[in-house]
């Protein structure tokens, strides 16, 4: 399978973030990349660069105020000469009756969701190559690859429209999604991430075009805690176009593939022509982040029953954290998916 990657993600290096009032080491760190490359490496994987699109794939799915916010952001924030080294926000406006600021310390608080964003001197440009490495693989299925793996980072699922959140500020599945939306009239999102996919959720939230679907731990006990619950459906003309499937905490692999099920059958009911997969690898039994518990036979088996969807897909990383098996996760769930095609 080809993989799409650049080195570019490195300007993205986040020192710390908050978390239940603890300031931590983020786990979002550059050595991901290097050990979900050993992954590709492993399963002899092709290598590929990708190719700059430009703002036009961001702007499908982000709005104009954000865009220009993250280009911004760290220039404004360097200029305060009292602020630290890494911009967290300390006023989140919760916009009733609210007006868009214009300090940067209020935009930043307007434009994030969460104290696990935080933006330094490279991060906009990590996140524009990021989003390049999703275009560039939409394309590659779009001139007839049959399934190409994006190796984004950072990582994109919980962005919104117009907040970064949770480690993500542009929505590289999304802007996957939207990109193959250019040829094919429905799209279909399954996100295998531990965490829901909130910020893909509401990017088409009101949407019938885009089925979105999220198999993820429990948010009544689990980040983001406030999105995720089965009951949300999707709204006017995109009601009944997203499924949750919340699983309890410490699911493993048998009842992981039985909600693979239930995801497949739900897209098939949708008849879309192209899948995305938001492709996290942090449901592991061995992720820091502990939601879940799948095994790395667990991951080939999810790989091959997204390959069983039999769509051209494009699988998108997103989370998955530090541990040993990290790597070997990704060589499994990418094994699993070809040797089912
Ligand atoms: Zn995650």
């Amino acid at each position: 399978m080809k993989a799409v990657y650049t080195e570019l993600h490195r300007s993205h290096d986040p020192q710390f973030f908050l978390v239940r009032g603890i300031v931590k080491r983020t786990t979002e760190q550059p050595e991901r990349a290097d050990r979900l490359l050993a992954g590709l490496k492993a399963g002899k994987h092709r290598l590929v660069e990708p190719t700059s699109f430009g703002q036009g794939p961001r702007a499908r799915i982000h709005s104009p105020e954000y865009l220009a916010f993250l280009a911004e952001a760290w220039d404004a924030w360097s200029a305060l000469g009292d602020a630290g080294p890494e911009m967290i926000a300390n006023v989140h406006p919760v916009r009733h009756t609210a007006t868009y600021p214009t300090h940067i310390v209020g935009r930043l608080g307007w434009h994030t969701a969460d104290t696990g964003c935080p933006i330094g001197p490279g991060t906009f440009a990590a996140a524009c190559a990021a989003t390049d490495v999703a275009t560039t693989a939409a394309q590659l299925v779009m001139d007839g690859e049959d399934a190409v793996y994006a190796l984004c980072r950072p990582p994109g699922h919980h962005a919104f429209r117009d907040v970064a959140g949770g480690f993500c500020f542009l929505n590289n599945s999304a802007i996957a999604a939207a990109h193959l939306r250019l040829k094919h009239e429905r799209v279909a999102i399954l996100d295998v991430d531990v965490h829901h996919g909130n910020g893909t959720q509401g990017i088409f939230y009101e949407r019938p075009d885009v089925f979105t679907v999220s198999i993820h731990a429990d948010p009544a006990a689990y980040y983001p805690y406030v999105w995720g619950y089965a009951h949300e459906r999707g709204a006017g003309p995109g009601l009944g176009a997203n499924l949750n499937i919340p699983l309890s905490i410490g699911t493993g692999d048998d009842g992981y593939m039985q909600a693979m099920d239930a995801a497949r059958r739900a897209i098939e009911a949708f008849a879309p022509t192209a899948l995305v997969v938001a492709l996290g690898l942090d449901a592991s039994e061995h992720d820091p982040l502990r939601g879940l518990a799948v095994t790395t036979p667990g991951f080939r088996r999810i790989g091959q029953a997204l390959a069983r969807i039999g769509l051209p897909t494009v699988l998108v990383q997103e989370g998955g954290y530090l541990s040993d098996i990290l790597g070997a996760n990704l060589t499994s769930v990418l094994a699993g998916f070809e040797e089912a095609r």
